[in-house]
C-alpha cells in the first residue's frame, strides 16, 4: 500500500464534488519527487521506482485507496461573483494522516478535464507547475503556512496557450482544499444543509475546539480570521505578492494556495503588482490585508444562517469578527516587524519606527529583502552599516531613521551577536526572485534543462543561510534582468 488513504471529503454528500479519474497522458516523465515530504506522508521514496513515481505523478496510475474527486466551489474573481468554478484542472486523490498525525490532501493539478472545466483544457503548462513547485517550497522553508509540492511530472503532451508549451502535472499537498468559495458555492444555492455539513467538516479538520463553542460557525469564522491575519502579515514581511486573492484562492486552513501570477518584490514599493491580468492593481502588495478582510466578509455572509437564526443578530456577531480582522492583522504585522528590526520587547512607538524604515526603503529605492538582511549586519554597530547605507539612493533618509533605531536598540541591550543572529533567523537572504524563477522556467521549457530549477530549489530551501555578497540567488536583479510581469498560464 502506497498511501494509507482516509477520504473524509469523499464521504460528504455527492453534490460536493464530481467523481472521476485523472485523464492518462502520453509519456509521463518525473521531474522531481519531494523525498522529505514523501517520507512525512508515510511513503518510502526508496521503494518507489521512477516509472511508477512518474505514472503516479502524471495521473496515469491511481494509487489503491484513492477516491478521485473534483471539488465544487464558487468564488469572487476580481470582485465579481461566479457561482460555479470548481476544480477544472485538479483532482483530489484523497487524504492521508501523516506521521505527525495531520490530515493532508493529495491533489493532482493539471490532470485533465472535469465537469468544472468550462472552456479550459484541464491541463497545466510546465512553467506554472515549476513556479508553484519552487515558490510553495520556498514559502515552507520561510516558515509560512502553505500548500506543498510532492512531485512534478511532464506529460509528453503539448498544451496550447498563446504558445504551444510542454504539459505538466503537479502533485499538491494541502491541509485541505476548502476555500471561502466552497462556502459561497452552497450559499449561492441557499443549500443550508450543505453549509452545515461543511462547517462540521472544516471544524473537525481545522478548528476542533470550535465544536464545543456556543456558536461553532462564529468560532470557525474567528479561526479563519486569525489564520488569515497571521498569514497575510507573514506575506507582507517577506514581500510576497499573491496576485490573485480571489475568494476561491483563500483557504479555510490558513495556508497559502494557488501560486499563479505570484512573485516576490525586489525594490520596495507598496504599489507593486506583477500579475499581467491585474489591470487596476486590486491585488497590489499594500492591498493584501484589505482584500483578505473583504474575502472574510464574503465568508461571513455565507455563514450567517449558521451563526444565529435571528438575521440581525447574526450580522452583528459576524461583523465584529470581520471588523476585528484589522487589529488582529496589525498586531501580527507589528510583532513580526519588531523581530525584523531586531527588537525583543514592545514599545509604543515601534509601529512608527517600522514604518519609518519602509518609508526610507521606498524613498531610497532599496531592495526589500536585502535591506532587512543587511540591517542585521548594521545591528552589530555603526561600523557595519556601509553595505546597507549604500543601498539607498538617498542615504540621508536612512541615516536619520538609523539614529532613532540605534537609540531604540540601546534601550534593550543585547550582545551584537545575539541580535544579529535573531535578525538573520527572520530576515531571509534568499527568496525565489522573479527573474530567477523565470530563468529556471525558460531553461526547462525551451531546452528541457531542469538544472537551473534544481539549483534554485536548493537555494530557496535554505533561505536564512549565509552566502557570499555576490551570490546569484541572493542578489537583486540587475536592471536588465528585472521581470515585472507574471502570467497565470491557465
Ligand atoms: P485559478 O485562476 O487557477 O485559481 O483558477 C480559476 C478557475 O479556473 C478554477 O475553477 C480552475 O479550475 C479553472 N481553470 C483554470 N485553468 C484551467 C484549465 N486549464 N482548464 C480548466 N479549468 C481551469
Ligand atoms: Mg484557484
Amino acid at each position: 500500500m502506497l498511501f494509507d488513504f482516509d477520504n473524509s471529503y469523499a464521504r460528504l454528500p455527492a453534490r460536493f464534488y464530481a467523481r472521476l479519474d485523472p485523464t492518462a497522458v502520453a509519456r509521463p516523465s518525473l521531474i522531481r519527487l519531494n523525498r522529505d515530504l514523501a517520507t512525512e506522508l508515510g511513503i518510502d521514496p526508496q521503494a518507489l521506482d521512477t516509472a511508477t513515481a512518474a505514472a503516479l505523478a502524471a495521473g496515469n496510475l491511481v494509487p489503491p485507496g484513492a477516491e478521485p474527486i473534483a471539488l465544487a466551489y464558487a468564488g469572487h474573481q476580481f470582485g465579481h461573483f461566479v457561482p460555479q468554478l470548481g476544480d477544472g484542472r485538479a483532482i483530489l486523490l484523497g487524504e492521508v494522516v501523516d506521521r505527525a498525525g495531520r490530515r493532508r490532501d493529495i491533489q493532482l493539478k493539471g490532470s485533465g478535464r472535469t465537469p468544472f472545466s468550462r472552456r479550459g483544457d484541464g491541463r497545466a503548462a510546465l512553467g506554472p507547475v515549476l513556479r508553484e513547485y519552487v515558490v510553495s517550497e520556498a514559502m515552507h522553508a520561510l516558515g509560512i503556512p502553505t500548500t506543498r509540492a510532492l512531485a512534478a511530472a511532464t506529460t509528453g503532451e503539448p498544451v496550447y496557450r498563446e504558445d504551444v508549451l510542454p504539459g505538466a502535472v503537479l502533485t499538491r499537498v494541502a491541509a485541505s482544499h476548502v476555500r471561502v468559495g466552497t462556502f459561497q458555492y452552497f450559499a449561492a444555492r441557499d443549500d443550508q444543509d450543505a453549509i452545515a455539513r461543511l462547517v462540521d467538516h472544516v471544524i473537525a479538520r481545522h478548528d476542533p475546539a470550535a465544536a464545543q463553542a456556543e456558536r461553532p460557525a462564529l468560532t470557525l469564522l474567528a479561526g479563519v480570521a486569525e489564520r488569515q491575519a497571521q498569514l497575510v502579515a507573514r506575506w507582507m514581511q517577506v514581500g510576497f505578492i499573491h496576485g490573485v486573492m480571489n475568494t476561491d484562492n483563500m483557504t479555510i486552513s490558513g495556508e497559502t494556495i494557488d501560486f499563479g501570477p505570484c512573485a516576490f518584490m525586489d525594490t520596495y514599493d507598496p504599489k507593486t503588482v506583477f500579475s499581467a491580468i491585474d489591470d487596476f492593481g486590486r491585488y497590489a502588495y499594500a492591498n493584501q490585508p484589505g482584500i483578505a478582510q473583504w474575502n472574510l466578509a464574503r465568508l461571513a455572509e455565507a455563514l450567517l444562517a449558521r451563526i444565529d437564526p435571528e438575521p440581525q443578530r447574526a450580522i452583528d456577531l459576524a461583523t465584529d469578527v470581520v471588523v476585528g480582522f484589522r487589529s488582529r492583522y496589525e498586531a501580527h504585522w507589528l510583532d513580526g516587524m519588531r523581530r525584523k528590526l531586531g527588537l525583543f520587547h514592545a514599545e509604543d512607538d515601534d509601529r512608527q519606527l517600522a514604518e519609518g524604515f519602509l518609508d526610507a526603503l521606498h524613498a531610497g529605492g532599496a531592495d526589500f529583502t536585502l535591506a532587512f538582511r543587511r540591517l542585521g549586519e548594521a545591528a552589530r554597530g555603526a561600523a557595519h552599516e556601509s553595505a546597507l547605507r549604500a543601498m539607498f539612493t538617498r542615504p540621508g533618509a536612512y541615516e536619520s531613521w538609523a539614529t532613532a533605531w540605534r537609540a531604540r536598540l540601546a534601550r534593550e541591550p543585547r550582545s551584537p551577536d545575539e541580535r544579529a543572529a535573531a535578525m538573520n533567523g527572520v530576515n531571509p537572504l534568499v527568496i525565489p526572485r522573479n527573474h530567477r524563477v523565470e530563468q529556471a522556467i525558460a531553461a526547462a521549457v525551451t531546452q528541457a534543462d531542469f538544472g537551473p530549477f534544481e539549483r534554485l530549489l536548493q537555494a530557496v530551501e535554505r533561505p536564512f543561510d549565509e552566502r557570499p555578497a555576490d551570490d546569484v540567488d541572493a542578489r537583486p536583479p540587475a536592471p536588465e534582468e528585472r521581470v515585472c510581469r507574471t502570467f497565470c498560464g491557465t
